[in-house]
């Protein structure tokens, strides 16, 4: 049984995803969340840390869980309730967790936004997405019926358990410049850039309820194929990573949301 020290997987994963360059939101903490002694052997991936990935990452006997939303996204808090319950799980069995938000989301291969246009056969030829010196996500052209990146949209995110909506989707038009912002990806700063650069389809995994509204009046489709949906590809991708990279066994715990 191959058997790696944590600092080095963790030393590879903080170069590959670029950890101390890529700004973040205050919350995310970046890289290795929770450390512990045992070498890993087995590693798991999930979108969320919580009660049900640590449960079925300790289960299934993984060292290691790495996630793209980690444990501290509250600022100072006290250990009480379900978040004590999850790091005192964590602590009781030696489980580590590495987590990775934008550094995950942006990234040129393993990332949440190129898999997805890959997913729904699009090509990325941009950026999009501004945030400090980053783009979190991706553009391009294309020329596809947007019904039929529904249809693809809808058949992926089925799989995890969501419902794909629109916005300001009208009968016979085709999609011919893409953008791509996934998790919470359309708001304020995204439907404007979207406008300006005439992007004509933007796929997100969620937005708030104007945002279908300013949509639908600026002549803009808004794919919403779901925070969670959109967020498996990059920690599986990961996972993957560190599976071929350091001879390990890994899994996805899929435990979907819904939203
Ligand atoms: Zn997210």
């Amino acid at each position: 049984m191959t058997a790696v020290p944590l600092a080095d997987v963790a030393r590879h994963l903080d170069s590959v995803l670029r950890i101390d360059e890529v700004p973040d939101f205050a919350g995310a903490l970046n890289g290795v969340q929770v450390e512990t002694e045992v070498p890993i052997t087995k590693v798991a991936a999930a979108v969320d840390a919580r009660e049900r990935t640590i449960r079925a990452a300790i289960d299934a006997g993984a060292d290691l869980l790495v996630v793209h939303h980690g444990l501290f996204w509250n600022g100072t808090q006290p250990l009480r309730g379900a978040f004590l319950r999850r790091v005192r799980m964590l602590l009781e069995n030696d489980l580590a967790i590495y987590s990775a938000h934008l550094p995950l989301d942006m990234h040129p291969e393993l990332g949440n936004n190129v898999l997805l246009a890959r997913e729904l056969g699009l090509d990325p030829s941009a950026g999009f997405a501004r945030y400090k010196t980053i783009e979190i996500g991706v553009a391009g052209m294309c020329d596809v019926p947007t019904p039929e990146l529904v249809s693809r949209a809808t058949r992926f995110a089925r799989t995890h358990g969501h419902v794909v909506r629109t916005a300001g989707l009208v009968e016979g038009k085709v999609s011919r410049r893409f953008a791509i912002c996934t998790g919470a990806g359309a708001g304020q700063e995204t439907l404007r850039e979207a406008v300006m650069s005439g992007v004509d389809t933007l796929i997100v995994g969620e937005g708030p309820h104007w945002t279908a509204i300013d949509a639908e009046e600026a002549g803009l489709t808004i794919i919403y194929a779901g925070h969670y949906a959109t967020e498996t590809l990059g920690v599986r991708a990961l996972a993957a990573h560190i599976g071929d990279t350091f001879g390990v066994p890994w899994l996805f715990l899929d435990a979907p949301t819904g939203l």
